[in-house]
């Protein structure tokens, strides 16, 4: 048995230094983590579209952030110089993509951003939602502070974010089911993945809700949102 599980662990070691790609490291979600996406999905599940307001939101922010940094550091630009979101849609599998040029995460801010709520808007979501009795002021309360992220999870059984800072010299994606209680943690090594700087979210939809990838639906959902950002937002979608 022992000798069993060498090999196997063994011949695995050799398959990563072959193909030179490192193992994916498996985290575990911050309790109120857990809480929040249980909440937004039992509260949230008769207004779902609200998914791609909080990501477009993400992608404009990390615009800004870029944006503003690169007054004092204008190198930062020159990985890739347009300032865009774009979003593509492939309803035959289910899948959209939301690309946005921006500041992008290191593999430490993954970790920070995604998995734990050190990050103010959602500990203070949190904190309100601790302090309120009345059951019903949930939506309210979610409406108020917004619930970023992990609404994706209202319409994906699994999400991919792969992500390039210029900070750091490697492309990192983290990826989780939805109910999952982990998320992990790899480098991106698929060349074709490759992007300059930025992020791009990978959402694969849930059986009934793949309707959202149909690019008619995206695209009367990103024209309310659009109005209220400043970046252009491209939508196209996979040649059938
Ligand atoms: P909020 O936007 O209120 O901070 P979110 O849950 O929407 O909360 O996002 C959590 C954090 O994850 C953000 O603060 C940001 O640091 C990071 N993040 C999310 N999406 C992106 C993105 N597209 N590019 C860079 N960072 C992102
Ligand atoms: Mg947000």
């Amino acid at each position: 048995g022992t000798c069993l599980f060498w090999v196997a662990g063994l011949s695995r070691l050799l398959r990563h230094l072959m193909h030179q790609v490192p193992p994916a490291e498996k985290y575990e979600y911050q309790a109120e983590v857990s809480r929040l996406m249980d909440l937004i999905v039992n509260s949230l599940y008769s207004n779902k579209d609200v998914f791609l307001r909080e990501l477009i939101s993400n992608a404009s922010d990390a615009l800004d952030k870029l944006r503003f940094l690169s007054v004092t550091e204008p190198d930062l630009l020159k990985d890739a110089f347009d300032l865009d979101i774009r979003i593509q849609t492939d309803k035959d599998n289910g899948i959209i993509t939301i690309t946005d040029t921006g500041i992008g995460m290191t593999r430490q801010e993954l970790l920070d951003c995604l998995g734990t709520i050190a990050q103010s808007g959602t500990a203070k979501f949190l904190k309100a939602m601790k302090e309120s009795k009345d059951a019903g002021a949930e939506s309210n309360l979610i409406g108020q502070f917004g619930v970023g992220f992990y609404s994706a999870f209202l319409v994906s059984e699994r999400v991919e974010v792969s992500t390039k800072s210029p900070k750091s010299d490697k492309q990192y994606v983290w990826e989780s089911e939805a109910n999952s209680s982990s998320y992990t943690i790899r480098e991106e090594t698929d060349p074709s993945k490759l992007i300059p700087r930025g992020t791009r979210l990978t959402l694969y939809l849930k059986r009934d809700d793949k309707g959202f990838a149909h690019p008619e639906r995206i695209q009367k959902l990103v024209q309310n949102y659009s109005l209220f950002v400043s970046f252009p937002i491209y939508t196209w979608q996979e040649k059938g």
